[in-house]
């Protein structure tokens, strides 16, 4: 495996560093479990956790046990443990304390308390990581990988995210970076040294340069294609019509599949959602109401609500009843179904006798819902339209912000191009190319502004 990256330089002019207030949050999530940690960080953080609990820290990184009392009338509280990390050597790159307790919400929150009243203050959301990123402990992509990394809902969503904690992107984005200062640096020195006998560097061979950045952008900036699905998952939407076996397909598929037990914003009354792990792609399951022309308002909103999800959904599986002819609502979802290539078509109900003609539906995926037969085999032609897309393991650009940033790192390269091709004045190349070099930059948090990093690291949890 790759070793982290060696600490960047400060990025930031606004670093966290001395004069920050020493912050304060519970680590561990909400409510009771065998422990719960409080964590310190900032200049004070030693002396503030010495005076509550009244003995010193061990020496760095050692872990002290230590009895915690009730300072108005010295009644026992807690048995912790105590580390202290000193700066530069801990998460923050400041002094942090760690304090471990039993998990109880009350004595959590009465010690937060009392580290508050001897001067630290509560932490806002992800201000542990992002003074982690202010003081260069980490770069930009690593502290979202952190919060990836805990948000994550399968296991391979954990394993990218642990890669991007690592530096996988920054590894990636830095020779571009550096390709693409060379050749600022070329056209710079032939500018500034046109008079002293420095050739001005010849039109192909900046070109050459330029194309060699785009070739490393190119995957990169594809990846996100694969990154995307990996971290928002994709829907899949169960149509056809009303008694083809959708819902006993669908709890067929949830009931083999390890569900992925989080609320999924945005179900309506009439598609129902869950949301299951397909070999780490969190999938989410779409049962729809039976596609039919129907009198009833209600019913023909449940209908269009079908339809629409048909249209949206990532894959559409499209039920058939094997037990009776097709209508003409099975027919008008076949007409459909020809412009979508992402459908996957299943003939439910083979166990009852077949009342298709012959040749109908020959290439749809035999199933019963009823009694599991066949489940497997649609479940490896769901995977096989899915895992494709994702290709084999690698360092995939998952997050948005990124893959906009070598979005319009590469547009603006590709200007200079063509800029260099016209043989516009350097001076104008250099401002796209500058331009480019900049969005890089951002990417990893090098000149990211304030106003992002808000934004950022607002959608991290309090404590992390
Ligand atoms: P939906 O309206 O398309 O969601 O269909 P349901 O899942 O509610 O199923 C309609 C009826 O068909 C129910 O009585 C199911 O028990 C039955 N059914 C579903 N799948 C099968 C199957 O594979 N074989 C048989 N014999 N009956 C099935």
């Amino acid at each position: 495996m790759s070793a982290p990256l060696p600490a960047h330089p400060p990025a930031v002019s606004a670093a966290a560093g001395s004069g920050a207030a020493t912050i304060v949050a519970v680590a561990t999530p909400l409510g009771r479990g065998g422990l719960g940690v409080v964590r310190v960080s900032g200049e004070r953080a030693r002396a503030i956790v010495e005076q509550v609990l009244g003995q010193p820290c061990a020496e760095p990184r050692r872990v002290r046990r230590v009895t915690w009392r009730d300072p108005l009338d010295g009644a026992l509280l807690d048995d912790v443990l105590v580390t202290f990390f000193a700066a530069p050597h801990s998460y923050t790159a400041e002094d942090v304390v760690e304090i471990s307790g039993h998990g109880a919400p009350v004595l959590l929150r009465a010690l937060v308390e009392a580290l508050c009243r001897a001067g630290a203050r509560l932490a806002e959301a992800g201000e542990f990581t992002r003074r982690a990123f202010l003081n260069g402990r980490l770069d930009l992509t690593q502290a979202e990988a952190i919060r990836d990394l805990i948000d994550s809902q399968t296991l391979l969503q954990a394993r990218t995210a642990a890669q991007q904690m690592h530096g996988g992107v920054a590894r990636q984005v830095g020779p571009i970076q550096q390709a693409l200062r060379e050749v600022i640096a070329r056209m710079e020195a032939g500018i500034d040294f046109a008079d002293d006998d420095v050739a001005v560097p010849a039109t192909a061979g900046l070109r050459a340069g330029l194309d060699r950045v785009q070739e490393r952008l190119a995957p990169l900036r594809a990846s996100f294609r694969h990154g995307r699905l990996l971290q928002q998952g994709l829907s899949l939407a169960l149509v056809g019509r009303p008694n083809v076996g959708k819902s006993s397909l669908f709890n067929r598929l949830l009931a083999s599949e390890r569900a992925i037990v989080t609320p999924t914003p945005g179900t309506t009354r009439d598609v129902l959602a869950e949301t299951l792990d397909l070999d780490g792609v969190p999938v989410r399951l779409l049962d729809t109401a039976g596609l039919r022309t129907s009198e009833d308002a209600i019913e023909r909103e449940g209908v269009a609500r079908a339809w629409q999800a048909l249209g949206e959904a990532d894959l559409v599986v499209a039920v058939f009843d094997a037990s009776r002819p097709l209508g003409p609502d099975d027919d008008r979802l076949l007409q459909h179904l020809r412009a979508m290539p992402q459908a996957l078509l299943v003939l439910n109900k083979v166990d009852l006798p077949r009342r298709l003609a012959a040749g109908e539906l020959a290439e749809a995926v035999p199933v019963s819902a009823l009694h599991g037969t066949g489940v497997e085999a649609l479940r490896d032609r769901v995977r096989q339209r899915v895992l494709p897309e994702l290709g084999m393991a690698g360092s995939w650009i998952t997050n948005a912000r990124q893959a906009a940033c070598l979005d319009r790192a590469a547009q603006h390269v590709e200007r200079g191009g063509d800029a260099v091709t016209a043989g516009l004045p350097h001076e104008m190349v250099l401002l796209d190319l500058y331009a480019g070099l900049r969005e890089l930059d951002a990417l990893s948090g090098q000149t990211t502004v304030d106003d992002i990093l808000e934004v950022i690291f607002a959608t991290f949890c309090v404590g992390k």
